[in-house]
Formats: C-alpha cells, structure tokens, sequence
C-alpha cells in the first residue's frame, strides 16, 4: 500500500477518524496538526496559547507556526509511512512541505480528498462537540477552507498525485474506499 499520504478535505469529512484507523491497520504514523496543536494547548505551552484564540475562532494559525511542529515530527521519525492530516491546509504550507520532502527524500505518495455535501459536514461537526464547533465557528471554518485550503485540490492534482472519495455513508463502507484507492 501507498504509505506516504496527505489526507485533503473540509472540516467534519472525518478525516481524523478515517486517518487513525488506516494507520493503526498499516502502521504508519498519523500527523495530525489540528490534534498536535490541540496537546500543546492542553499542556499550556506558548505555543498552545499563542494558537488557542485562534482555534476557537476557526481561522487557521500562522504558517511558520505549524511548519516548525510538521518538521520537529517528519524529522523524529526514522523511515516509515506517514499520513498527515489536515495539513498542508494553504499553498504556502505545500510549498513548504514540497521542499521539506525533497530534503529528506520522501515524496509524497498519494493525496486523498475527502469529499462531502456541506449539509452533511454541519450536521457531523455540530454533533461532535468541540470547542471549535459551535455553529458560527463552523460556518467560519467552511469559508476558511474554501479560500484557503480547497486550492490545494488543484495544486496536487497538477502533480497527478490527487484521488478522490466520496466520504458519505458508513465509517467501514468509507474505510474501504480508502483502502481501495491507495492499494
Ligand atoms: P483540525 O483538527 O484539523 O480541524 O484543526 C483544528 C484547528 O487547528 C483549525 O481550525 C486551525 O485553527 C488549526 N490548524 C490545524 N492544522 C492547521 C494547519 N495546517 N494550518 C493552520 N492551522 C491549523
């Protein structure tokens, strides 16, 4: 199977959830930057408290800012797959990523976009309760991924490296896709 992998798509396609089963199932390791921000947050960290205000707002943190957590990690590991999820989330994050890549020699496999009604998307973050997910905050995170994030469906898709599935239905009827298209 393909093991180094972007997962690309809005909030509440179940990225997190999908991108934690896959690489339990592979072991590869799982770079989530939204959980990595999240834990230095809790732990209270300067880090965490520069990017907690905006994480409550839905705006997305500064690029230096998660650029430097992506690259401490993708330097940490010794070899191996790897799955980040929901970074990159703006160009200049994927360009950034393209050269951190080609220093340590790791190209990326496949991207896989997630792909889900927005109807559905409010409906699953509401229920899931986050901080983050109040309904304007929601609302707010949609625009921010429309701007600044969907543009990467094109950049990777230039690269050929872009597959899409459809992330409605049941989590297993899901996970098989998954497994499918990176098979
Ligand atoms: P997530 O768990 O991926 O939904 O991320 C939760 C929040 O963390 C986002 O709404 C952003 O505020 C922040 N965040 C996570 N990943 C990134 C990223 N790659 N760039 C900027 N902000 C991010």
């Amino acid at each position: 199977m393909k093991s180094r992998l972007l997962f690309l798509g809005p909030p509440g396609a179940g990225k997190g959830t999908q991108a934690a089963r896959l690489c339990q199932a592979h072991g590869i390791k799982h770079l989530s930057t939204g959980d990595l921000l999240r834990s230095e947050v809790a732990a209270g960290t300067a880090l965490g408290q520069e990017a907690e205000a905006v994480m409550n707002r839905g705006e997305l943190v500064s690029d230096a800012l998660v650029l430097a957590i992506v690259e401490s990690q993708m330097k940490a590991l010794n070899g191996g797959g790897w799955l980040l999820d929901g970074f990159p989330r703006t160009v200049p994050q994927a360009e950034a990523l393209d050269k951190l890549l080609a220093e340590l020699q790791q190209p990326i496999d496949a991207v896989v976009l997630l792909e889900l009604d927005d109807g559905v998307l409010i409906e699953r973050l509401l229920a899931r309760g986050r901080a983050d997910d109040t309904e304007a905050v929601i609302r707010n995170r949609l625009e921010v991924y429309r701007d600044k994030t969907a543009p990467l469906i094109d950049f990777y898709k230039a690269k050929g490296l872009l597959t899409s599935i459809e992330a409605q239905g049941s989590m297993d009827a899901i996970a098989e896709r998954l497994e499918k298209s990176l098979s």
